[in-house]
Formats: structure tokens, C-alpha cells, sequence
């Protein structure tokens, strides 16, 4: 078991057999230790992948973006969930429905952070049905870039965003997969049970 399964099986609080809270370490309050840990994960998976980007979305895929980009030495772009004030630039935007939230978000980049010559690598904190990684994915293709793959912190294998991404050719990797929720407990990818 990694570092980040155990401070999910000792801290992540199961709010029903398909949410998983995490707000002691990723979502709230945030546990610089374990971003380091994720940052250097991720960049070691894709040391090879000749990344010139990250493209996360705010606010949770920030931490593991940053340090994965301070591992990698290459810059973060986090898409912005609403207009802000200084996004005043032409805009890449695609909408991400939110199954959790039932409610659709436009989100943005300006065009100038991102590139046809950039490798881009997605990063976010939950996968769950894909529609997060699938707007950032969509951007990087409107950006006439190259999608690396998506590194995802934790990956909700029980859900189906893992295959829509998969399917598509797309490089995923999650740094805890998750089989399932049921009865309050956590079991991962692998494991039977716990
Ligand atoms: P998707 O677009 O893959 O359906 O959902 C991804 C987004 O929904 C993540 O960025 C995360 O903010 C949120 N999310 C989905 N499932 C969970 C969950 O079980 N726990 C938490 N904390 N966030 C989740």
C-alpha cells in the first residue's frame, strides 16, 4: 500500500457507496508532504513523455499540478470554472457537467497558455465519470496540442470516466484506483477487501 492509499484508508471518511471525502488532505486542507509524494509520482510515470505543460482545473487539481510540475520543471495552467475579471484574452472553454453537483460549468483557459507545440499533461484530484478530464482533453485539442495522457491523484474504478478516457487512446494513470465504496469501506484496486 502507497503512501496516498494509506492516508486514504486512515483519514478519507466514505459518505456513501460511491463519494469519498478527503478534505484532511486534498480537497480542504491540503498535506504539502503527500502533494510532494503525488508531484514526484506523477512525474516519474511521465519522465518519458517529453511534457512541456500541465493543465489542471481549479481549485483541488492545483496542489498535485504544482509540485508535479515543480518535479517535471515545466509550468501549470489551471482551467478557471468561472469568468474572472483578468480572463480577458481569447478564450479556450469547453462545459463539464458535474454528476456530483448536477450543475454544468463552462471552463477556461486563455489561448496564449497553451500551444500546438505543448505535450500537455492533465492532472485532477477525483476521476469519476470523465467529464472534468474530457473538457480539459478537449481544450488541449483545441489548442491543436499533443494530450500526454492524464494523471488522476484518486481514480473511482467503480465509475466510468476511467474507460471514456481509456477508450479514447488517452494514457490514464491514478495513483489509487478504487474498487469500491460499499459499506463504508474503501477497497482498492487488487485488494478483496480490508
Ligand atoms: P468527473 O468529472 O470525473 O465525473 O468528476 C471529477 C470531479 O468531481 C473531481 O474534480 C472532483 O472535484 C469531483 N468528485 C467526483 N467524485 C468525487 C468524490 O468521490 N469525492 C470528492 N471529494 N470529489 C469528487
Amino acid at each position: 500500500m502507497n503512501l496516498l492509499q494509506q492516508k486514504i484508508i486512515t483519514e478519507g471518511q466514505v459518505l456513501s457507496d460511491s463519494i469519498l471525502k478527503v478534505d484532511s488532505f486534498l480537497n480542504h486542507q491540503i498535506d504539502p508532504q503527500l502533494m510532494k509524494y503525488i508531484g514526484e509520482e506523477f512525474a516519474g510515470l511521465f519522465a518519458e513523455a517529453g511534457i512541456t505543460k500541465i493543465l489542471t482545473i481549479e481549485s483541488s487539481g492545483i496542489a498535485p499540478s504544482v509540485m508535479a510540475g515543480l518535479s517535471l520543471g515545466v509550468p501549470v495552467v489551471f482551467a478557471r470554472k468561472r469568468k474572472s475579471l483578468t480572463l480577458v484574452d481569447q478564450l479556450y472553454s469547453s462545459k463539464v457537467y458535474s454528476f456530483t453537483k448536477n450543475e454544468t460549468n463552462e471552463i477556461s483557459i486563455a489561448n496564449s497558455y497553451i500551444t500546438s507545440d505543448d505535450v500537455v499533461l492533465v492532472i485532477d484530484d477525483f476521476l469519476a465519470n470523465g467529464q472534468a478530464a474530457l473538457g480539459l482533453i478537449d481544450i488541449v485539442e483545441q489548442a491543436g496540442a499533443t494530450a500526454a495522457g492524464v494523471g488522476i491523484v484518486i481514480e473511482k474504478g467503480f465509475q466510468n470516466g476511467g474507460n471514456l478516457i481509456r477508450e479514447r487512446g488517452i494514457r490514464v494513470e491514478s495513483l489509487a484506483i478504487i474498487d469500491s465504496l460499499s459499506d463504508g469501506i474503501v477497497t482498492f484496486k487488487g485488494e478483496n477487501s480490508r
